[in-house]
């Protein structure tokens, strides 16, 4: 691409091309050649050679450039906005308040703190036996990290893992979805204006063979964020070749609305998160338990919420639509597969993408667990409600799915929000808000069971992207330990005494262990 983000050169034809169409119009409005294996290793090897002296700067310079990248974000927000709504279909203000500042804050937070995670200060040793030992734990970067991100939110997700995965010192290839191959050739533009060195940071828009290829080549880590079913390929071609890997999956979870909460509040918030992007969040709930006292009352609010009329959406979209037919062709099929198993409409916006892939908002009562909508991800506006008896009824069927994302809890107490958060088995849950946690800087973010393993964002994202290296230095240049000699009785005693000193449970036993010890040093 050259000129503005919106009108660039023809594109070339080549055997293999990744397409970014408009949802809105079906229109294609941009095309990349699909990166093969000898861009893939060519990228590689660039990345392997540049790494180095990136990974010598001091960290103190890569967070500059991260600085330069949020005021090139800053200066661009609006024409990485109008790419957003484009290729995904979002309206302005969703890729402004779900990718655009979400990645700002990011970009912010994960510069100050890689500053503090790689400063690395000399310490005493922990222990009595080691008390001579200077300690230096640094926290160096993995080398070349692949990154592979969905079309969901393909700015910030991607942002999410390829900023600090930078930061860090590590050099990064980054495929994106072959459904938003834009979105990812913008964040590299963005970078390079940053001035990064050349191949650092190479972004490879392509297809599912070009992440193949990726997650079979020699790098040092995969980060994936994606379906189950992909993640998992990719964590067997990773363990084939012993490479560790990040997964972010997908999520079934689960809004549990308990006697006390605020039923207008938990209808609207439900509603925004099932909805939002139309229905396409990892986050969003997918499940909602409602404790029977306050069912109908919920339900009565949930349906005015669903049946009101949207708001117009500018950026070209009245409405968002599925990125793709096929995600409708999924949805009708869950839909339909719970209508035969005795499941009921109870509301059903009338149909609002006024072009491209509908699916209308729809909320579904009477499902049991044997339903796909409950078993499954539902990727789209689908929204089972089911009725519970109580608290621990809502926690138990929240539990019984092998997802683990996050959730939300809805209750006006917030000491009973929290127990019952304690005992929900998901990576972030929410008390009286929903899907918040995935855009918030400093909030890890990342499931359990089926929907993965690793956290991206917060301290422990940047995390993953380094490893531990750890110099231990005896000040002592001509001192001999104790232990390096023989096992004669007399050492036995003498340690036997250094255990009472360092470990004895009183002052009293512990001065009994000083002689012995001192004996034990001199010999
Ligand atoms: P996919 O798993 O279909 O694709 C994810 C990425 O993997 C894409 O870039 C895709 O490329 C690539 N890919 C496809 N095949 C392979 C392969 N064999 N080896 C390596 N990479 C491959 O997911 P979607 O893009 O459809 O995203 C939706 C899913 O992502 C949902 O399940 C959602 O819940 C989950 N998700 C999870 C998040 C989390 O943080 N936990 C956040 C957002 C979404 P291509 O598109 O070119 O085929």
């Amino acid at each position: 691409m050259s000129g503005t983000l919106l009108t660039g050169p023809e594109p070339q034809r080549s055997a293999r091309m990744v397409q970014s169409v408009d949802p809105v119009t079906g229109t294609v409005w941009r095309e990349y050649e699909a990166a093969g294996a000898a861009e893939v290793g060519a990228a590689l090897e660039r990345a392997r050679a540049t790494q180095p002296t990136w990974a010598a700067l001091p960290v103190a310079a890569r967070a500059d450039a991260l600085g330069r990248f949020h005021a090139a974000l800053v200066r661009r927000r609006h024409d990485v906005a109008e790419v957003l709504t484009r290729e995904t279909g979002k309206p302005t203000a969703d890729a402004m308040s779900s990718e655009i500042l979400p990645t700002l804050d990011f970009a912010r937070f994960v510069a100050r703190e890689a500053v503090r995670l790689q400063h690395a200060p000399w310490r005493r040793a922990a222990s009595l036996s080691m008390f001579r030992k200077r300690v230096r734990i640094e926290h160096v970067p993995l080398g070349v990290v692949c990154v592979i991100s969905p079309w969901n939110y393909p700015f910030l997700l991607a942002a999410g893992v390829v900023l600090p995965a930078l930061v860090t010192g590590n050099a990064v290839v980054f495929k994106p979805s072959e459904l938003t191959p834009t979105s990812g050739v913008v964040l590299g533009e963005l970078l390079a204006e940053a001035g990064l060195p050349d191949g650092l940071l190479r972004v490879l828009p392509g297809d599912g063979a070009t992440g193949a290829a990726l997650t079979s080549s020699p790098v040092d880590k995969v980060f994936f964020t994606g379906s189950v079913a992909t993640g998992r390929k990719v964590a067997l071609s990773c363990a084939a070749l012993g490479i560790a890997c990040s997964l972010e999956l997908g999520g079934n979870d689960a809004a549990i609305v308990l006697a006390d909460a605020n039923l207008a509040t938990a209808a609207r918030g439900i509603a925004w998160g099932r909805f939002t992007n139309a229905g396409q969040s990892c986050v969003a709930p997918k499940r909602v338990f409602v404790v029977d006292a306050v069912y109908d009352r919920f339900m009565a609010a949930l349906r005015t919420e669903v049946e009101a009329p949207a708001p117009i959406g500018d950026g070209g979209a009245a409405s968002q639509p599925l990125i793709r037919r096929t995600q409708a062709d999924v949805l009708e099929a869950q839909l339909a597969d719970a209508l035969a198993l005795g499941a009921h409409v109870v509301a059903r916006a009338s149909d609002r993408a006024a072009s491209g892939a509908s699916f209308p908002p729809t909320v579904l009562a009477d499902t049991t667990p044997a339903m796909r909508v409950m078993r499954e991800e539902t990727f789209g506006p689908l929204l089972p409600v089911v009725r519970v008896r109580d608290a621990d009824d809502a926690i138990a069927r929240a539990n019984a799915s092998e997802f683990g994302l996050s959730a939300s809890i809805w209750t006006k107490d917030l000491a009973r929000g929290i127990a019952v958060a304690d005992r929900i088995d998901a990576g972030t849950i929410c008390i009286n808000d929903v899907m918040v946690g995935a855009g918030m800087a400093d909030v890890p973010h990342g499931g359990v069971k089926g929907s993965g393993r690793g956290r991206s964002h917060g301290v422990a994202g940047l995390m993953e992207c380094v490893r531990t290296k750890t110099i231990v230095a005896e000040r002592w240049s001509g001192w001999r330990q104790p232990w390096w000699s023989g096992g004669s009785a007399e050492k036995a005693r003498g340690l036997d005494a250094f255990a009472q000193l360092a470990h004895g449970p009183s002052l009293l036993a512990r001065a009994r262990g000083v002689a012995g010890t001192i004996r034990m040093l001199r010999r």
